[in-house]
């Protein structure tokens, strides 16, 4: 193989690989080094160790989840990599950004948010409320404001608390810069969300978020299907993830023809099997997770019943307190998926619980019974 250069007697264009079994001359043969040109494994594959290189050693910060035992399961979110978290609809999604939003912004994570089903200031009420320790949904929905303007004390010490918040933030924006940056469409095709990503990286953010992916339509007026823009969208993303070594992390709904079916199912630990657009989805990600809200053990089965049957309302078959973590799909930690964690969760903020806790949390959400042998119910749900 020469390392000299040849020109091609047909385009001039000088040829590093030479395209073997081809006559030079024959506009066949230009064409064959044309399509050689750009992967001449001489170029490619020392980029390519560079790349490596780069990657191991890199000094940009890891970016971790609000929590270790999270980091500890899920691993990093990585730059280049898609991560998806997959939910039921009112199933902790939102609770679980909120966490980790604080988290990155107090850690100096410079993060894009994509929120598909509030405006700007929407997340922003539920970051400030996060902070302040107030309810977001009692601000929202103006029961708090009421609340203070009637006289109730607790409330006027709340909306105070919110408004301090506003204005730290206002602050921090005007000294420091924005570590959150949100996409302020009101709703996004395919076309905004590519814009949107480009934005990203030309701002330097490290991570993007997208709430939630599946609400990224399509272009009626381009007759753009919502399915194949959808589909295309995950594409899209990867391709983002790796061209600019930014960290994606997309949340996804989880099936809710499951739940019409049985309403148990939403206390269930989520499987990929119930991820829309699941095949998709599962070459793209480098690591999925679910959030649910596992069902307590050894439930009446006359409340089971009841809930099945829509006579009972099922949050009564959940753990109190508790927020679920499933890892569905783990590209880098084959040998750990199937695992789950159970997290304290209280006043919308997520903790991990001391190790004897989650243990027995674990041996309830899988159903395995911790006392003794006398007291074994007769049946247990799965
Ligand atoms: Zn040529």
């Amino acid at each position: 193989m020469t390392t000299d250069s040849l020109p091609c007697s047909v385009c001039a264009a000088p040829i590093r690989l030479l395209p073997q079994g081809w006559q030079d001359g024959d506009p066949l043969y230009c064409e064959a080094h044309q399509v050689l040109q750009g992967r001449d494994p001489r170029l490619v594959v020392p980029d390519a160790i560079k790349a490596a290189e780069d990657d191991l050693l890199g000094m940009e910060p890891l970016i971790e989840w609000c929590l270790p035992c999270l980091t500890e399961m899920l691993g990093y979110l990585l730059r280049g990599t898609v991560t998806y978290g997959c939910a039921f609809p009112k199933n902790g999604k939102t609770a679980f950004l909120s966490n980790n939003l604080a988290f990155w912004d107090a850690h100096g994570v410079r993060v894009w948010v994509m929120p598909t089903e509030s405006r700007p200031k929407g997340l922003i009420t539920r970051l400030a409320a996060f902070r302040a320790g107030v309810s977001a949904e009692e601000a929202m929905s103006k029961r708090l404001r009421v609340r203070a303007d009637h006289g109730d004390e607790d409330a006027k010490a709340q909306m105070v608390a919110l408004m301090r918040e506003f204005q730290a933030m206002q602050q921090s924006v005007e000294t420091d810069g924005c570590n959150i940056a949100i996409e302020p469409a009101p709703r996004l095709t395919r076309a905004i969300f590519k814009q949107s990503c480009h934005a990203a990286a030309a701002g330097g953010y490290d991570l993007v978020v997208v709430d939630h992916v599946d609400h990224i339509g399509g272009d009626a007026s381009k007759g753009e299907s919502g399915y194949s823009a959808s589909e295309a969208v995950q594409y899209d993303a990867l391709e983002f993830a790796e061209t600019y070594d930014v960290a994606v992390l997309l949340m996804s709904q989880l099936n809710t023809s499951r739940v019409a079916n049985d309403p148990l199912f939403r206390y269930k630990r989520p499987i990929t099997d119930w991820v829309w657009m699941k095949g998709v989805k599962d070459q793209i990600a480098a690591t999925m997770f679910g959030i649910y809200r596992p069902m307590q053990a050894d439930l009446d089965d006359k409340l089971l019943h009841a809930v099945r049957t829509g006579e009972a309302e099922s949050w009564k078959v959940a753990q109190p307190n508790t927020m679920g973590i499933a890892s569905m799909l783990s590209r880098f930690n084959g040998s750990r998926p199937d695992r789950t964690l159970a997290l304290g969760y209280q006043d919308g903020v997520v903790r991990d619980r001391d190790h004897a806790d989650a243990l027995a949390d674990y041996a309830s959400s899988h159903g395995i019974w911790t006392g003794g042998p006398s007291e074994r119910p007769r049946r247990r749900v799965a």
